[in-house]
């Protein structure tokens, strides 16, 4: 199915085949989509597909070395329903605050397979996190004392790792997270003196935490990020008070949202990090090597659904307005992170292919420009009641939206 129906020669988005189409309909879950949209009750929906995540996380562990671990990263995607399918299919979970802490531990992951990372964790997400065991990412000097002192207090030896701000980066990330100054994670050229202080702390080290990045598309990138990743590791390890038993690699591997931009080629990376794998097992013999991922596992499987309330032409230009919009989709109206707005993929649900096409916009209720979901998209004519599909919306959707901003009802979510 092909999403753009614009000239053929400007770059298009990539074909959103995660979901098929019958009878002019978007399928999801089996379903006919305004069929589902019936059984949610509701209109906007977020609606998340099981056998999209199932196959997503079967092709990562085909192409992936036997040696690495998958977690998931829930702050893509907290829907507890989600949490808990994510949970079945990978070897843990990674969280960022107290509460994703309790929406793990529900799941019931062991709480060695669980990591707690994040700049200015709060007492209540030291002290629950030192009280479940769960492996803590430690982000600075002052964190690590805090965590002595309670596990003193508590009679505690919790499990820690350093997150290291490395001194590479990693390149052509949508979103960078190391190298250079940072408020993630300690600087490398810091970690041996905070290894040597830990020798005398009654805390067990587990090893190191090296993100560098997000939504990469480019394979090249992501191989030199992650050798350097296990380099950086290696050399560290020297300065290490006890064998280095866990490597959390990060993530970084991006999806394709916008014209132009194609799935990533997983076989170089898989290639390269067999060879990492293997360089580990001699420099860090028995260590755990994890990739934590989170858009890579939920993004696609997700739409947002919302449903066309007003049509009106203003000078020239058709405008749908809907009862979705930037509070509920914060980054599919470009304003998470985008420097240039860009339309995410889009369809009409109940009519994906017509014959008659027009271009309009589709805004949402907010009393604000900003409220834009699609910047003069071309799609079958469109009228009061049919159902906007936006794609790729399963992760930093409904969780990184600001749902109070003028007060307007909560969307559904529901996982098929
Ligand atoms: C946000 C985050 C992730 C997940 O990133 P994705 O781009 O969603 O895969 C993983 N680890 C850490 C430490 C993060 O902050």
């Amino acid at each position: 199915m092909s999403l753009d129906h614009g000239s053929t020669d400007a770059p298009q988005h990539a074909a959103m085949s995660q979901f098929s189409v019958a009878d002019n309909c978007l399928q999801i879950g089996g379903r006919a989509l305004p069929e589902l949209a019936r059984a949610v009750g509701k209109t906007p929906f977020y609606a998340y597909d099981r056998a999209v995540m199932n196959e997503r996380v079967s092709a990562l562990r085909a192409a992936l070395p036997a040696g690495i671990h998958l977690h998931y990263a829930i702050k893509a995607n907290p829907m507890p329903g989600v949490v808990e399918h994510l949970a079945r299919l990978t070897d843990g979970l990674d969280v960022a605050s107290a509460r994703e802490l309790r929406l793990a531990l529900a799941t019931g992951t062991a709480p060695a397979n669980i990591s707690f990372a994040g700049p200015g964790k709060s007492a209540e997400d030291l002290e629950a996190a030192v009280a479940s065991g769960v492996i803590i990412n430690m982000e600075s000097a002052r964190e690590m004392q805090r965590i002595a002192a309670l596990a003193e207090a508590l009679g505690a030896r919790p499990r820690v790792a350093v997150r290291v701000n490395p001194d590479f980066e990693l390149k052509s990330a949508g979103m960078k997270m190391s190298s250079g100054p940072k408020p993630f994670g300690i600087d490398a050229e810091q970690v041996p003196a905070i290894l040597e202080a830990m020798a005398s702390l009654p805390l067990q080290f587990m090893g190191f935490h090296i993100f560098s990045g997000s939504q990469n598309l480019r394979p090249q990138a992501i191989i030199e990020a992650q050798t350097k990743t296990f380099e950086l590791a290696f050399r560290l390890s020297q300065y290490a008070p006890s064998p280095v038993r866990w490597l959390n690699i990060g993530g970084g591997l991006g999806i394709p949202y916008f014209p132009g931009e194609q799935p990533l080629d997983l076989a170089p990376i898989a290639a390269n990090l067999a060879d990492l794998a293997q360089a580990a097992a001699t420099e860090l013999p028995g260590a755990e090597i994890v990739m934590e991922l989170g858009r890579y596992l939920t993004a696609e499987a997700g739409i947002y659904v919302c449903e066309v309330v007003d049509k009106k032409v203003s000078r020239g230009e058709t405008f749908l307005v809907t009862n979705g919009g930037l509070h509920h989709h914060l980054a599919a109206s470009g304003n998470f992170g985008q420097v240039i707005r860009k339309n995410y993929p889009l369809c009409l649900g109940n009519r994906v292919s017509g014959d008659t096409l027009e271009q309009v916009n589709i805004v949402g209720p907010l009393c604000t420009p900003l409220d834009l979901l699609g910047a003069r998209v071309s799609l079958p004519v469109a009228e009061v009641g049919d159902l906007i599909v936006i794609f790729q919306s399963g992760a930093y959707g409904l969780t990184a939206s600001p749902l109070g901003f003028l007060g307007h009802p909560h969307p559904a979510e529901i996982l098929v």
